[in-house]
C-alpha cells in the first residue's frame, strides 16, 4: 500500500462552537517498529500498518484530564500521566483502514464511536503488540476497549489514572461460555508478557457477571511506559 494517498477535508464544530475546517492526512508509508511515546502525543500518528493520520487538539477534553503530579506512582512517574492534547477527529478518521495487518481503526474506536465519542487516541506500540499477540496465537482477538475519555472512564468505574485514559491500553476479551476460557486468557496473558507489553492483568482479575446471562471477561494489557 506504500505511496497511497488519500485526503479527506470535513467542516467540524471546534471546541468554541464556531466551524473549523480539519484537514485529515490518510497516508500509507513504510511500516515501522513504533517507538514508545509519552502524552500529550505530537501532530500525527503512524500506526504498523504505515497508515499515518493527522491529530487535532482538543483543550476542553484535556482540561478533564486528572492532574499528572497525582498519579499513584508518584512524581517520577508523571511523565507518562501528562494530559492527552492531541486525539484523532473520529468524525472523519477512516476507521475501515487497517492499523496492524489484522485490525481496522474501527475496532479499536468503535466503542468511542457508540457512545457518541468525537474524540480518541490509539496507542501505535500497544496496536503493534496486540498484532504481536494474534499472530503468536493465530487466531482472531476481540477487543473489547480500548480509548476512553475521562468522563465516560469515570461512568464505567474504571481507575482514575486508568491507562485507558491514555490510548495505551487495550482490553481483550474472553467468551466464558467457552469451556477452555481460562485456558485462552492465560494464553493471551503469556504471549503478551512474552511479546514485551509493559503491564498486563490476567483474565482472573477481571471477570465480571453481566445481567446474570453471559460471564464477559478480558485480559487488560497496556503500555504505560514503565
Ligand atoms: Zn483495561
Amino acid at each position: 500500500m506504500s505511496g497511497r494517498r488519500l485526503i479527506l477535508i470535513l467542516a467540524i464544530s471546534a471546541a468554541c462552537g464556531g466551524k473549523a475546517s480539519v484537514s485529515v492526512d490518510v497516508l500509507f508509508g513504510d511500516p515501522s517498529i513504533p517507538t514508545p511515546t509519552d502524552p500529550p502525543y505530537g501532530n500525527e500518528v503512524v500506526y504498523p500498518s504505515g497508515l499515518r493520520l493527522g491529530l487535532i487538539p482538543d483543550a476542553v477534553l484535556s482540561s478533564t484530564y486528572p492532574n499528572p503530579d497525582q498519579n499513584p506512582f508518584g512524581s517520577a512517574r508523571s511523565q507518562h500521566y501528562q494530559r492527552v492534547g492531541m486525539f484523532l477527529p473520529l468524525e472523519i478518521a477512516p476507521t475501515a483502514e487497517r492499523v496492524s495487518e489484522n485490525f481496522s481503526l474501527s475496532e479499536y474506536v468503535n466503542a468511542t464511536v457508540q457512545r457518541g465519542g468525537t474524540r480518541a487516541y490509539v496507542d501505535p506500540e500497544v496496536v503493534w503488540h496486540v498484532q504481536l499477540v494474534r499472530s503468536g496465537l493465530g487466531r482472531p482477538l476481540i477487543v473489547s476497549s480500548s480509548f476512553r475519555a475521562p468522563g465516560h472512564n469515570r461512568d464505567v468505574g474504571g481507575a482514575s489514572f486508568s491507562r485507558h485514559l491514555y490510548g495505551d491500553a487495550v482490553d481483550i476479551d474472553v467468551d466464558q461460555n467457552r469451556s477452555d476460557a481460562n485456558t485462552r486468557g492465560q494464553e493471551i496473558f503469556n504471549e503478551a508478557s512474552d511479546v514485551g507489553v509493559d503491564f498486563v492483568l490476567p483474565l482472573e482479575d477481571t471477570s465480571v457477571d453481566v445481567s446474570g446471562l453471559r460471564r464477559v471477561s478480558w485480559v487488560h494489557l497496556d503500555d504505560r511506559g514503565f
